[in-house]
């Protein structure tokens, strides 16, 4: 097969219901015929959905590309640590709310996949044995919701909604303020009788503005909208809700439950497909491995925001795990790159040329996305507008 150094790739466009109609299409020029929800666009080796390349003017799986040569396409490091393309990169479009989730940590996802019950479910609650940390870069406003909020503030929140029902899970965490007590309330809340369920979403979403403030509301009566029975809509009140602004990130520790409410972003997580259900979902939730996989250490709100360490033009967050790294490179002429991972480029706005310094170019604008295996070494990018960049 032809070596060479960048492969435009061709895209699996995911139709979840919850996906934008609109924002896929005119952000990202990804075309819309049918006016389908476009919830996510995938560029990687997940086999739910493979990205393509063209090898001598016939398309080709990239999975089909990597496997022709992984040392050279994946580097030998990444060839012998993962034996293929250890992360996703995709573009997300929610309208409406996704589930609230929790992936597991590895040895958790290793247990719980080898499991007999596990492997001859028809509904399995892993679905490989490998972890699934999270990063998300907004594009546009986005709202999400991660990790528990102290449980002080929990407290209060629902002392707020005075409703005769709760009073005991309130109580739990009022005598034990601390990560047993937040596990035990989370059960407690999560088997709340339909009554008190019903009771506390009615207060819930007609009292929101006037108890929580505007912020608060807004993340209330944009779940109810679209869940109004589901007890996920009081997670507002004992998980950080937080607005990213166009350019900022945050990561998702496995063990730690968050959901993505509305807006665009960028997505790279580890080649996982791991997702355990607490709420915002017709789907089962099962409740014994949730809590199992769940961290109930609060997560202070001003420790999400991630500060990216920026260099010649090149922007670069600090992820805690080795299975990718992340960066975004805005505004750069002739930029000396040094490849020696599979790195997959996502072009965000604008336009961005590649240059090999054995002649091989490529020019790709907004949406458009190259894969680069590990061989290509040196080379030199431009770019006017931005665009990301993974790799091993
Ligand atoms: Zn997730």
């Amino acid at each position: 097969m032809s070596q060479r150094c960048f492969y435009t790739l061709t895209n699996a466009v995911k139709n979840y219901p919850w996906g934008s109609h609109n924002a896929l299409n005119q952000r990202f020029h990804v075309l819309n015929p049918d006016d389908q929800p476009q919830a996510e666009l995938w560029m990687g080796v997940h086999p739910a959905g493979i990205s393509q390349v063209t090898v001598e003017g016939s398309p080709l799986l990239l999975t089909k590309l990597i496997a022709s040569d992984k040392m050279a396409m994946l580097g030998a490091a990444t060839a012998e640590r993962f034996g293929d393309l250890p992360y996703l990169l995709k573009i997300l479009a929610a309208d409406s709310a996704l589930s609230i989730q929790v992936h597991p940590q590895k040895e958790q996802a290793e247990l719980g996949y080898a499991t007999q019950e596990n492997l001859t479910s028809d509904t399995p609650d892993y679905n490989d044995a490998n972890h699934k940390p999270e990063l998300v870069y907004a594009i546009t406003p986005f709202m999400a919701m991660n990790g528990f909020r102290e449980p002080g503030e929990i407290i209060v929140h629902f002392k707020m909604l005075d409703i005769e029902g709760l009073r005991g899970a309130i109580k739990v965490l009022e005598q034990q303020p601390d990560t047993e007590g937040v596990q035990a309330f989370f059960i407690e809340i999560m088997q709340l009788s339909e009554g008190v369920k019903k009771e506390a979403l009615q207060r819930l979403v007609s009292d929101a503005q006037k108890l929580y403030g505007d912020n608060l509301a807004r993340f209330i009566h944009k779940l109810y909208q679209y869940y109004p029975h589901d007890t996920g809509v009081l997670a507002p009140l004992f998980l950080n809700c937080i607005t990213l602004q166009p350019g900022e990130a945050m990561f998702l520790h496995p063990g730690t439950l968050h959901a993505y409410v509305q807006g665009t972003a960028i997505e790279v997580m580890a080649s996982s497909d791991n997702v355990l259900r607490a709420g915002l979902t017709g789907k089962k939730i099962n409740l014994k491995e949730l809590v199992t996989c769940t961290s109930f250490v609060p997560t202070p709100l001003k420790s999400l925001l991630m500060a990216p360490v920026e260099e010649n033009g090149q922007a670069s967050y600090p992820i805690p795990v080795d299975d990718f790294h992340f960066s975004v490179i805005k505004d750069v002429h002739n930029l000396p790159i040094h490849t020696q991972s599979a790195e997959i480029l996502l072009v965000i706005n604008g336009n961005a040329s590649l240059q090999h310094a054995d002649g091989e170019t490529l020019t790709i604008r907004t949406g458009q996305s190259v894969f680069i295996p590990a061989t290509a070494n040196d080379w030199t990018l431009t770019v006017t507008g931005s665009l990301c960049r993974v790799y091993g």
